[in-house]
């Protein structure tokens, strides 16, 4: 069992499968951004993701997520899902939904039922200027692809103040008709995506334009549940609010992430991570590794303080969100 100096319990994985994107969104892409082939000798390969993934299933692990960058544009994706569907979990992904059509026939075999997508307006020309890619009705298309192949689909959308912060309503109206799960995430710093306070359209800000319209009620939250969520009576979907910026969740936080690259981050926003790949190629046990870096777990938001989210401390100190894995 991997259990931090705090006694949380983690069996909660997220994978990047790759730093490469084929969008480039505005809070998510640095300016320096990480462009160029994924390089298949520096990072994991298919194996190296299956042997890592044992073991930290042999300690407990039930869930994994897989993640980027985008981690369908791999090309060795399909046989990653097929390796890491023999484990016994619960295998979930997030994508941005540009190639989902693609792989539907692989989840299904894999028994891989939730999908997370990635949209952040359902106006297109909108989409266009916050991701400069110009995918906005395969996107759509592959979401109405999902549920009509029975998929649990949640729709995560970055919430950036007075970007589109105005859509919140467009959104929960999407959920009548629809049985989705919406959940707006508040925009999170990273190096090179130009965060600051004034573009956090916080839970409360969210909550309050939804309770303008429509009555809102309250769904139970689950123990590590990042977010809260809600329902609009007679809606067939959800809504919910990932409030890591004005109201953080750690207390009940059990992820552990591994980097493309696999390094070990306990935390989105660690300062430090652990080389958990060399050790396998030298033939090391990883083990006291993984258990070394969950030790060292900070209780809340990766050590950071209110007072260090500026550009200077997270560019010299953190890795973008595309060389995480968000
Ligand atoms: N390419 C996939 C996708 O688009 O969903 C997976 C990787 S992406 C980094 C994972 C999630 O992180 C997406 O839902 C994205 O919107 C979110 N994300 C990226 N940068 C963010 C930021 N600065 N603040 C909040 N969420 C962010």
């Amino acid at each position: 069992m991997l259990k931090d100096s705090f006694g949380r319990i983690h069996d909660y994985l997220r994978i990047s499968l790759t730093d490469k994107c084929n969008l480039r969104c505005v809070y998510c892409h640095p300016a320096n951004s990480l462009d160029g082939h994924h390089d298949y000798m520096k990072n994991m390969s298919a194996a190296e993701i299956e042997k890592i993934v044992s073991i930290f299933v042999e300690e407990g692990v039930n869930k994994i997520r897989l993640t980027g960058g985008e981690p369908l544009i791999r090309k060795d994706a399909k046989e990653i899902i097929e390796r890491l569907s023999k484990f016994p979990v619960k295998l979930t992904i997030t994508t941005n939904g540009v190639f989902i059509n693609e792989f539907i026939a692989t989840f299904k075999q894999a028994k891989l039922k939730s999908v997370n997508v990635s949209l952040d307006s359902l106006n297109k020309e909108k989409n266009f200027s916050l991701n400069k890619r110009d995918e906005f009705d395969r996107v759509k298309n592959n979401i109405d692809l999902l549920l009509k192949n029975d998929f649990h689909v949640k729709v995560n959308v970055v919430v950036m103040n007075g970007i589109n912060s105005n859509e919140v309503i467009d959104f929960i109206d999407w959920t009548k008709e629809f049985p989705l799960h919406i959940r707006f995430i508040e925009f999170m710093p990273f190096p090179g995506n130009k965060w600051d306070h004034e573009k956090v359209f916080t839970h409360q800000q969210i909550l309050k334009i939804a309770s303008e319209k429509y009555v809102v009620e309250k769904l139970s939250d689950d123990e590590h549940d990042t977010s809260k969520k809600y329902f609009v009576p007679n809606h067939k979907g959800t809504f919910a609010v990932i409030s890591t910026m004005s109201e953080p969740f750690c207390s009940g936080c059990n992820r552990l992430r591994i980097t493309t690259d696999g390094k070990m981050r306990s935390c989105l926003f660690s300062k430090t991570e652990t080389d958990l790949l060399s050790a396998l190629r030298a033939g090391n046990d990883i083990t006291p590794l993984i258990r070394e870096n969950l030790y060292g777990k900070h209780y809340m938001l990766g050590g950071n303080n209110d007072e260090q989210w500026g550009e200077k401390e997270t560019a010299s100190n953190r890795r973008s969100m595309l060389g995480i894995g968000g």
